[in-house]
């Protein structure tokens, strides 16, 4: 049982606030960075027009979320109305046409759980990923960057938490740790679980945004600008709520039983979502649910190793948080 007693955080945590505030301040992209990026979509697209006159390039993940840290990759995903559409092919026609136009790295990643075709712009540097009708990434994006919106301490914990992720080597998929996207929702879930909440749940409120994807309804409330206010009645700082945060992660979450939910805003058990033992290659170890495609559980790629490596870290951050001298350098020493 990993849960122990309450401990009282360190009576020193508010004068960590404006080093790590400052932490923070120097991972956010400058605006010019924006600019290149759309700069570099909109050329893009023309080139695609070229070809399919009606498609569109959206940006989705960190460059369009609002938790991107400077010079990352962009996710691009292209929006194509064609019937009977083979992805594959179509994927090779935009690596040829990207290649034609003096683009970079093109490489046509078509056998790829989600095909895409990789490039670098060589005018501005940037690298990226170009999806074809990802349309539920495109709107996860939005509902991460909505809740963005209500309160700045959103944005200011999950950079820190990305951060701290990618120094601890514990931001790799493909090692069987969580993705940035997991990282962000754990965020979501933690300031809507706050007393009083720091964030709302957006999917239980009447709904002013609803776009159907295939069999899944996406609803939730967007009028974000409204809801501004919401968390002036909690004023935990952020080196408070990073300390809770890892806490949490190291000795009170209950890996056996508990689902995190942003969709509800709530803990579900793994009874109800039958996430109780392994299926084939997801073993639920540690379960996020995913808040459209909900028995989609991002923790899925987590397995028995890396779990140990993933609590071994939630630990060391808990302790670092408790009792180092200088935690705004010792959290993110590399691994
Ligand atoms: P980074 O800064 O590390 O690139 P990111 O926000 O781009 O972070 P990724 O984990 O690279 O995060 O994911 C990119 C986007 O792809 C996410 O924002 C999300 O929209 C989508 N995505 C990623 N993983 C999943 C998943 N397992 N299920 C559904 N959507 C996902
Ligand atoms: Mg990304």
């Amino acid at each position: 049982q990993r849960m122990r007693n309450y401990r009282e955080c360190r009576s020193d945590i508010d004068k960590l606030n404006t080093p790590f505030l400052e932490i923070y301040e120097s991972l956010v992209p400058p605006e010019e960075e924006k600019a290149k990026q759309r700069h570099l979509i909109a050329s893009l697209e023309k080139l695609v027009n070229s070809e399919w006159p009606g498609a569109q390039l959206y940006l989705y993940g960190s460059c369009a979320n609002s938790f991107g840290v400077s010079k990352s990759d962009i996710d691009v995903c292209l929006a194509i109305e064609e019937p009977d559409i083979n992805k594959k092919e179509l994927i090779e026609k935009l690596a040829e046409i990207f290649e034609a136009n003096n683009l970079e790295n093109v490489k046509a990643l078509t056998r790829a759980r989600v095909p895409i075709v990789k490039l670098m712009d060589p005018e501005s540097g940037i690298s990226c990923d170009i999806c074809v009708n990802n349309v539920l990434a495109v709107i996860n994006t939005k509902l991460l960057r909505d809740y963005a919106q209500i309160d700045g301490r959103l944005r200011q914990l999950a950079f820190l938490v990305k951060h701290w992720a990618k120094s601890r080597g514990v931001n790799e998929t493909y090692r069987g740790t969580l993705s940035s996207y997991a990282y962000v929702l754990m965020c979501i879930h933690f300031l809507q679980r706050r007393r009083p909440a720091i964030l709302p749940c957006l999917q239980e409120m009447e709904p002013t945004y609803i776009v159907n994807v295939d069999d899944i309804q996406c609803a939730f409330f967007d009028k974000v600008e409204n809801l501004r206010d919401f968390g002036a009645g909690n004023n935990e700082s952020i080196a408070y709520l990073l300390w809770a945060f890892f806490d949490y992660w190291a000795h009170r979450h209950d890996y056996a039983n508990s689902v995190i939910s942003v969709r509800t805003g709530s803990i579900i058990s793994k009874r109800a979502k039958d996430w109780t033992r392994r299926i084939g290659n997801d073993r639920h170890l540690i379960c996020i649910e995913d808040p459209f495609e909900t028995s989609h559980d991002l923790g899925r790629i987590v397995d028995k190793f890396t779990i140990k490596t993933l609590l071994e870290e939630f630990d060391r951050a808990a302790d670092v948080m408790q009792y180092d001298p200088d935690p705004c350098v010792t959290l993110f020493e590399p691994y």
